[in-house]
């Protein structure tokens, strides 16, 4: 029996984490990193301090996750899914889609002032190359899928008497011909690979659901193509904004300009580098020499020259520098511009990043456009996908509507039955990853805590009695909505049962007091928020929190370091403006 365990990822969109166990053989498929999570403690300001600080906090997998496990699989290079590579705690092959990918991306992290120079691996962790379409020695088979992110694989494994396929995250549509996919990824993609293979039987599938629920336009490649048309009609230059590793799109938008006789320019380090190093990459663009410094071959171009009948490509983090540098030194350019946003996925950090780059866009004058082609398939498409694919059991991952997605996929289980009139045995199921006890009973003490906010610790028992049990199971299994009262007193206080008095502004200036006069009388008052000093008042806050409130010494130091980031401030604010 092949048991697949989705660690990460079941109800979160990014840090999959999948764990396969095939007898004694253990594999994972992707180990991401949580960025929903990373933006519930960090800001620009609060940054991470360590891979061990993540972990803690759950933004990475944990260290148990990966016991037994020596190979690793990456479908592709985006960071919910590749995750940090300094996380893996033991020997391990990580097979990677492109190595060439990611030694240009390691070389940005290690240089990285920012927490990004956590990520490179550790001396024991040894890198491999995915080859599409070839089953290796763990019989692994990587196959290519269009997603933004290049090179991307759906990964297909071949268990001992089971077959497990994980589709990564894709899209159904390509901006690439199909002649032009397999010559850059290196093989067809999934769907001709499944066509061809009508005998491959799919006892597990997981499936990503990034867009099951949303009301984003389902613009496919080809409507983004028409209006990118239209708009390039009508305007010079066109300045287009894409994610550094979205290869397939730069292809697209390269072909598009000499179709339309415009030039074809690049502005961005990374992009640039990518598009020169990737064999099969038949259009090669001039760069602007402003924004690429390592030598190239590519034709070379200065802001000031840059023709008027052209296209310009730049990441979406460049394209502020761009707008600013082309106002002071060729603001004629800028005259009839206009731009084209194809990033980001709306993720919540990005988003605010948006409103920022639209006060730009309009300060230089320059109309803009968002219009993207989702990386990721449309909720329409997904009858299309389970009729082609037609598992026995299916997984959801890399969506926050996972219950709406199993929905989903039961009503097309019967409909797909109707419509193949099969065998009730290749009809397929949706199954539900049994929750263990540990989830289980700290949902149970969520939900007992939400109705009984007086401070006690219950048994297990008193909480099975009492029906907290049977509820919390139901809920994480999806047969049951997360009832409204707990909803409202988990998530507001996002942490256990904790008395609202220890969460006041009093509460938190005595401790402050506390804190303060301790640090003094240690003549620490400058260290006071440092390591030893902070250790300490993780440790005070701790006991206080377990022996005067109760709270689950589980919890406890989590939880102290939460008002310890919180006092940090003011501490800062008072050390600095000389109170203490
Ligand atoms: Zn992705």
């Amino acid at each position: 029996m092949v048991k697949v365990n989705i660690l990460g990822g079941a109800e979160s969109i990014g840090g999959n984490f999948v764990r396969i166990e095939d007898g004694d053989r253990v594999l994972i498929f992707d180990q991401g990193i949580r960025f929903d999570i990373m933006a519930n403690y960090y800001t620009p300001f609060i940054t991470p301090r360590s891979i061990a600080e993540l972990r803690d906090l759950g933004a990475l997998p944990k260290s148990e996750w990966y016991r037994g496990a020596s190979e690793i699989y990456i479908s592709h290079m985006h960071l919910d899914h590749l995750g940090a590579l300094s996380n893996i705690p033991e020997r391990a092959n990580v097979h990677l889609p492109s190595l060439t990918v990611y030694e240009s991306l390691e070389e940005k992290w290690r240089e990285s002032p920012t927490w990004l120079s956590l990520i490179p691996r550790k001396y024991f962790v040894n890198l491999e190359e995915q080859k599409p379409l070839e089953t290796d020695k763990n019989d692994v088979m990587a196959i290519p899928v269009s997603h933004s992110a290049h090179p991307s694989y759906a990964l297909l494994y071949f268990g001992k008497d089971e077959t497990v396929l994980y589709t990564g995250d894709f899209r159904v549509e390509s901006f690439l011909e199909k002649e032009e996919f397999v010559k850059i990824k290196g093989g067809e993609d999934l769907f001709t690979y499944l066509g061809e293979n009508k005998d491959l039987k799919v006892d597990t599938l997981i499936i990503e659901g990034t867009n099951i629920g949303s009301s984003r336009p389902p613009i496919t490649p080809a409507d983004a193509s028409k209006m990118i048309k239209e708009i390039a009609l009508n305007h010079r230059p066109i300045i287009a904004t894409l994610h550094p590793l979205d290869i397939e799109y730069a292809h697209f938008m390269a072909k598009l300009a000499t179709e339309l006789g415009m030039k074809c320019y690049v502005a961005s380090e990374h992009t640039a580098r990518l598009l020169e190093k990737f064999p099969h990459q038949p259009l090669k663009p001039a760069i602007i020499e402003e924004y690429v410094s390592y030598p190239t071959f590519l034709e070379k171009s200065t802001l000031d020259d840059v023709e008027e009948h052209s296209l310009i490509l730049v990441s979406y983090r460049e394209v502020a520098d761009l707008l600013r540098d082309l106002a002071s030194i060729n603001p004629s350019l800028l005259k009839d511009a206009v731009s084209i946003i194809s990033e980001p996925e709306p993720e919540r950090e990005e988003a605010i990043e948006y409103s920022v780059l639209a006060n730009w866009f309009m300060k230089v004058g320059v109309q803009h456009y968002t219009i993207r082609a989702s990386g990721h398939y449309y909720p329409y498409q997904l009858k299309r996908i389970i009729a082609e694919i037609r598992p026995k059991n299916v997984l959801p991952i890399h969506t926050e509507r996972p219950r709406l997605f199993s929905k989903n996929l039961d009503r097309l289980r019967s409909q797909t039955y109707e419509v193949e009139n099969n065998s009730l045995e290749s009809a397929m199921t949706v199954s539900v990853r049994e929750p263990s006890y540990d989830e289980i009973k700290d949902l149970a003490q969520k939900l007992y805590f939400a109705r009984n906010p007086e401070i006690t610790q219950p048994s297990d028992e008193t909480l099975k009695v009492e029906g907290y049990w049977t509820k919390a199971r139901l809920i994480l299994q999806g047969k049951m909505e997360m009832p409204k009262y707990a909803k409202k007193a988990i998530y507001s206080r996002r942490v256990y049962h904790i008395p609202k008095e220890f969460y006041s502004k009093e509460a938190h200036l005595e401790r402050l007091k506390d804190l303060l006069s301790w640090a003094k009388e240690e003549g620490q008052v400058q260290k006071c928020l440092k390591n030893k000093a902070f250790k300490k008042a993780t440790r005070l806050i701790a006991e206080e929190a377990i022996n005067r409130y109760g709270v689950d010494k589980r919890y406890a130091v989590q939880y102290a370091r939460m008002v310890l980031a919180r006092l940090k401030s003011k501490v800062e604010i008072q050390t600095k403006w000389g109170l203490i």
